[in-house]
């Protein structure tokens, strides 16, 4: 019998990533109520991150930015927070996602709710909780990788995009030597969806093609290829495009399907309800695998 070498089988990897823990997570954000920048709930949110990266990790900052928002006049203040996890390794992975919600349910139905704000169970808590999961599986069990984990503030500002990615933008500007290293980023957005479909992002297959082939065939190898199919799915302006924009390769995670015709996207209907542990533990779990398969050099 022949051993081979190279990656371990994806299947016999003992993976950490649980989804009710991801779920509990997500919860606990919305509990906080709407977290736009300039709201109460914001700050609470910042806080409640910063802790809950403390616990695993003592390399945690805030980057903070302000921006006048054209739809008040004012200057809102944003942070981005920033956990480094070094496992001495090589290479190092920038995982993301935003944490801000949205200021104003501008999709939904009913016009009178236009000017309230959204609660972002999946459009903001899911990606910020599997990120927090992760990071509680990789202290656990050290992955052959250095970890970024970068939440961004200000994604979802709005009302255009020319007012939005505002963290991420932030960030791709101000990167350290030790930035300029980090070898791919991979970004979560909208993951939580109960119903969940990520298929390929087109902005993603332009700047980093061989890491979305690789982690497609890797999905698919785990069993997840419904979750993560093959295919094109629609072209998303997101956090991703500053950091590719950058100079590093960044793919982005999303499923834009949120909803009969994505009409819980940007309206009052984003609550938990339409999410569930199982669409968080199939992305935490590839994800997890995913790293936890990276060579080291
Ligand atoms: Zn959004």
């Amino acid at each position: 019998m022949v051993a081979s070498c190279g990656q371990v089988s994806a299947q016999k990897q003992d993976l950490l990533f649980d989804g009710a823990k991801a779920y509990s997570l997500l919860k606990e954000q919305c509990d906080i109520g709407p977290r736009y920048p300039g709201s109460p709930g914001h700050i609470k949110m910042r806080d409640w991150l910063v802790a809950q990266c403390k616990k695993y990790t003592e390399d945690v900052t805030t980057q903070e930015f302000r921006h006048q928002w054209s739809r008040t006049g004012a200057t809102v203040t944003m942070w981005n927070v920033v956990a480094r996890m070094d496992f001495g390794a090589k290479k190092t992975v920038l995982l993301m996602a935003h944490w801000d919600t949205r200021p104003f349910a501008d999709q939904d139905p009913s016009s009178a709710n236009h000017t309230k704000p959204i609660l972002g169970a999946n459009d903001g808590a899911s990606g910020v909780a599997v990120l927090l999961e992760l990071m509680r599986s990789f202290k656990e069990k050290k992955p052959p990788v250095n970890l970024v984990f970068l939440f961004t503030d200000g994604e979802d500002l709005g009302p255009g995009l020319d007012e939005m990615f505002l963290g991420a933008t932030h960030f791709a500007n101000h990167l350290s030597a030790s930035d300029r290293e980090i070898a791919y980023g991979i970004l979560l957005d909208m993951i939580g969806d109960r119903d969940l479909v990520v298929p390929r992002e087109p902005n993603s297959d332009y700047f980093a093609r061989s890491v979305m082939d690789r982690f497609y065939a890797h999905a698919a190898s785990l069993g997840y290829a419904k979750q993560f199919p093959n295919r094109a799915g629609p072209i998303i302006a997101d956090d991703h495009l500053a950091l590719n924009q950058a100079g590093i390769p960044t793919i982005d995670l999303i499923d834009f399907e949120y909803g009969p015709g994505n009409s819980w996207w940007h309206t009052l209907e984003d609550t938990p309800d339409k999410c569930s542990a199982e669409s968080l533990a199939a992305v935490g779990r590839v994800v997890e695998s995913f790293l936890r398969s990276e060579t080291e050099s």
